[in-house]
């Protein structure tokens, strides 16, 4: 199988690209952040155990993922597109264990940005759609343009448990940039900008990949 990662710090828009990029050009969208937040909303065996990580920002072990997308991918065909995985050198090495990483996209955004974004952001508590209260924010407040789901602030976007997850983010995900960058399949983007611009940016580059 074929895959595409997103890689990226927490709130560089990884989520909004990687489900324009799933829509437009039918890639199948693996966000282990969602499917986790999932598995706790439902209260299954995966999210108990997984629920006091990701409250504090950190990741979860390797082996609650990795079997959350094994499951996943178990019945897909095509080509699958990785936002939020892998976090480290380990989940990286098991994804070249089942597939075969074409391109990582690596998003840049300016820490101070981040912040702002995060602690701006609102999810929808159905579907998942992400919003900004100031840069993209919904037609109606507090609704999902998308399926009218009710908009909520994820626990770990407050100011402290974002720190945290960029913490995280660069002790055990940054190393994974020169781990594709030696692969050669290392694509920079800039990730400043509007939602369509940055989308614009990505699509060119991986035209030549894909
Ligand atoms: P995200 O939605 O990608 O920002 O992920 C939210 C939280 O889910 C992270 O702060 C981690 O606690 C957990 N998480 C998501 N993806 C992974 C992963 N690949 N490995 C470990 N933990 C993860």
């Amino acid at each position: 199988m074929i895959a595409l990662v997103l890689l990226g710090p927490p709130g560089s828009g990884k989520g909004t690209q990687a489900a324009k990029l799933a829509k437009e050009l039918r890639f199948i969208h693996i966000s282990t952040g969602d499917m986790l937040r999932e598995a706790i909303r439902q209260g299954t065996p995966i999210g108990l155990k997984a629920k006091n990580y990701v409250d504090r920002g950190e990741l979860v072990p390797d082996k609650l993922v990795i079997e959350l997308i094994r499951e996943k991918i178990a019945n897909t065909d095509g080509v699958l597109l990785f936002d939020g995985y892998p976090r480290n050198l380990a989940q990286a090495k098991m994804l070249d264990d089942i597939v075969i990483v074409k391109a990582a996209i690596n998003l840049h955004v300016d820490e101070n940005k981040i912040l702002e974004r995060l602690t701006k952001r609102r999810t929808c508590k159905r579907c998942g759609a992400v919003y900004n209260l100031e840069t993209n924010p919904p037609a109606i407040p507090g609704k999902c343009d998308k399926c009218g789901g009710e908009l909520y602030q994820r626990s770990d976007d407050t100011e402290s448990v974002v720190r945290q997850r960029l913490s995280v983010y660069k002790e055990a995900t940054l190393p994974l940039i020169e781990y594709y960058r030696n692969k050669g399949v290392l694509i920079e983007i800039n990730g400043d900008g509007t939602i369509e611009e940055v989308f614009e940016r990505i699509r060119e580059k991986l035209g030549d990949v894909i």
